[in-house]
């Protein structure tokens, strides 16, 4: 299991959050528009940062985010009771570390807290890509994210993506998300590295901001391979053999470690 990353001071955290915000941004990427999407980074083990509502995430600097405190909506996330629209703003107002602080957190903070707790895991970027979103539409859901088609994906991905079937965003989807990342930890000792829930987006889970960049842009890319491979007849995926193979090479675990700039 990774071990936890030591958190930045609330300020270097800000700064990270809004550049790895804005970079997913950029037009080009083709990952978010108008308000879409939602990114958090924690801050310690009692608070984190996640994007305030009605944001969008071009040129967004660390005013955008606003500071919450875990335990109460990890409360909600861990309750089965059923939670309505007033008790989740109630919630979120109650959990905000300034509670002067008049911004409304994301409807979607409760999955990016409860993802927060995972091992190893420093921020969250959930987007809408449109090359994701093309196979999360698509009539092969699941099979269009199944194993792993080239050896890059499975190093940066990680061995599989979790898979979420459709729920409105919320706190039931919040619970399905964090449900299905922990029965991942489970199975492979390891925070998942991507998400996809189904007719809705991608999330992905990192050490630090620029990982959460590295999956997400890998993640764009195995969609757009995926889709071709589709369009060309079917898909054809690496082994599971071949693909633990490749994570448990050392010269694979070598690229992971300059991916992550800590050779
Ligand atoms: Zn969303």
């Amino acid at each position: 299991m990774s071990p936890s990353p030591q958190p930045l001071p609330e300020g270097q955290t800000r700064q990270a959050l809004a550049r790895m915000t804005a970079a997913l941004g950029e037009p080009h990427r083709d990952l978010v528009i108008l308000g879409e999407g939602n990114t958090s980074m924690r801050v310690d083990e009692e608070r984190f940062l996640v994007k305030a509502s009605g944001h969008g995430f071009q040129g967004i600097t660390g005013e955008g985010f606003v500071c919450m405190r875990f335990a109460p909506i990890l409360a909600l996330l861990d309750s089965d009771e059923d939670v309505d629209e007033a008790r989740l703003m109630a919630t979120y107002g109650s959990a905000k570390d300034d509670p002067e602080d008049s911004r409304r957190p994301s409807v979607e903070t409760v999955f990016h807290a409860g993802l927060l707790q995972l091992p190893g895991v420093q921020a969250v970027a959930h987007t809408h890509p449109t090359a994701i979103n093309a196979l999360s539409c698509c009539q092969q859901w699941p099979a269009a994210f199944q194993g792993r088609c080239f050896p890059d994906e499975a190093v940066v991905c990680g061995p599989e993506t979790v898979l979420v079937d459709y729920l409105d965003p919320g706190v039931a989807l919040a619970r399905a998300v964090v449900g299905a990342a922990e029965a991942y930890v489970q199975r492979h000792g390891q925070a998942p590295k991507m998400l996809v829930m189904r007719n809705h987006g991608l999330i992905v889970c990192g050490a630090d901001a620029a990982e959460c960049e590295r999956i997400t842009a890998m993640a764009v890319k195995a969609a757009r391979i995926r889709a071709g491979a589709l369009a060309s007849g079917g898909l054809t995926t690496l082994d599971e053999a071949t693909t633990a193979h490749l994570l448990a090479r050392p010269d694979e675990k070598y690229r992971q470690r300059q991916l992550a700039g800590n050779s």
